[in-house]
């Protein structure tokens, strides 16, 4: 099968693989819809997680099963599938205890374009396909469920971590795709005042309709000023981290209320510490509460993102400002996501 790869760090090209072996528990899936995603950016271009070779990029996918291992009870050759970022080994102990995500050592969930080729691949292998696929629905927009994979869930999943109580205050630092889904996502857990921190017009605009309050513009003037200012020197009760550099995490403590929370989904690509201001953090005695997390995979997850789009609870296919058609395109799509024209907030790749 032919895949677009990381072939080393800061290099890119085609290859081609051996097609995957299709366990009993297995699909192999070929791909109607992809989308690039920061994080491809990050694996590549800043080695984040390490060096890799010949690795086939992409998590975010949607696709038609075409090869199917014979234990596989709810889905047959011909079904379309959302396919979700994070692909868990569900028989492990991390999974018991509650955290697929790393089931089988940390951050091993993630699969695909880390520890196994990726989706932008002619065939791709899914495990356990039982517990790992979602039927798409018939009418489902493609732009709509590739953003299902990573977008829509991680960006839930930062509002999720964010113990956000009813009307209260939240601010989300970072308003590309996945923070834009942080907004949504904590407007339907029930926000108050809601702050976005972005800078383009195309992502404040989005933010806006999805339900943030107040728009910080964090190319004029310090975000925790004008989020104190804004909030009579109080701060939020939550702050979401969906963007930005490691300082986001400082800024972050120092703009959440004693007792808040402070949800990091961000992909923090480089340096060896992140800080903590001391002062602001109580000198430990806070109770702020930071947390994050690698976004939420498998087959129910998938599930209950698309009765969010069927219920119209969310409306992600909004993000896709640009769109390609051919499987040759991934390339100019990853590459327009290291670009980042003023006018893009998510590419998707019709096959
Ligand atoms: P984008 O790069 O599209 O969005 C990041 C946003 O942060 C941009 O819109 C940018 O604004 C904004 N930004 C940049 N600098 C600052 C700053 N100093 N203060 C505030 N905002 C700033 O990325 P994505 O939305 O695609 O992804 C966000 C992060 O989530 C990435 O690190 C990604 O790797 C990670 N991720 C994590 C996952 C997980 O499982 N936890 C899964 C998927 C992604 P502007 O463009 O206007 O300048
Ligand atoms: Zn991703």
């Amino acid at each position: 099968v032919k895949g677009f790869a990381m072939l080393g760090i800061g290099k890119l090209g085609w290859i081609e693989k051996e097609k995957p072996e299709v366990g009993p528990y297995d699909a192999l899936v070929k791909p109607i819809v992809l989308a690039p995603c920061t994080s491809d950016i990050h694996t590549v271009f800043e080695g984040a997680i390490g060096d890799r070779h010949n690795l086939i990029l992409g998590h975010e996918a949607g696709g038609e099963i075409i090869e199917i291992g014979s234990e596989v009870k709810d889905f047959k050759v011909g079904d379309r599938v959302v396919i979700p970022a994070i692909t868990p080994d569900w028989r492990s102990l991390a999974s018991q205890d509650g955290y697929p995500q790393h089931s089988n050592g940390m951050l091993s969930g993630w699969k695909f374009s880390n520890i196994k080729d990726g989706v932008f691949s002619e065939g791709i292998h899914i495990n356990d396909a039982d517990m790992n696929l979602a039927k798409m629905p018939k009418n489902m927009p493609l732009e709509q469920a590739v953003m299902l994979s990573d977008m829509a869930s991680t960006g839930i999943q930062g509002a999720e971590l964010a113990n956000i109580k009813s009307g209260a205050s939240v601010a989300v630092i970072g308003i590309g795709p996945v923070g834009l889904m942080g907004v949504a996502g904590a407007a339907i857990h029930g926000a108050g005042r809601l702050f976005a921190v972005g800078n383009r017009k195309v992502c404040t605009d989005l933010a806006l309709e999805y339900g943030a309050t107040d728009i910080v513009d964090y190319k004029k003037g310090d975000i925790v000023e004008q989020i104190l200012k804004a909030t009579n020197g109080r701060g939020v009760d939550a702050t979401i981290i969906a963007g930005g550099d490691s300082n986001a995490i400082l800024e972050a403590v120092k703009m959440t209320k004693p007792g808040g929370t402070i949800s990091n989904v961000n992909y923090f690509g480089n340096g060896e510490t992140l800080p903590i201001p001391r002062v602001e953090w109580g000198c430990g005695m806070s109770h702020k509460d930071i947390r994050g997390g690698l976004v939420a995979g498998g087959r129910l997850r998938m599930e209950r993102m698309i009765d969010l789009c069927t219920y119209k609870r969310i409306a992600p296919e909004k993000m896709a400002t640009h769109t390609f058609d051919g499987f040759k395109n991934i390339e100019k799509a990853l590459l327009l996501m290291k670009e980042k024209p003023k006018d893009l907030i998510k590419p998707v790749v019709f096959i």
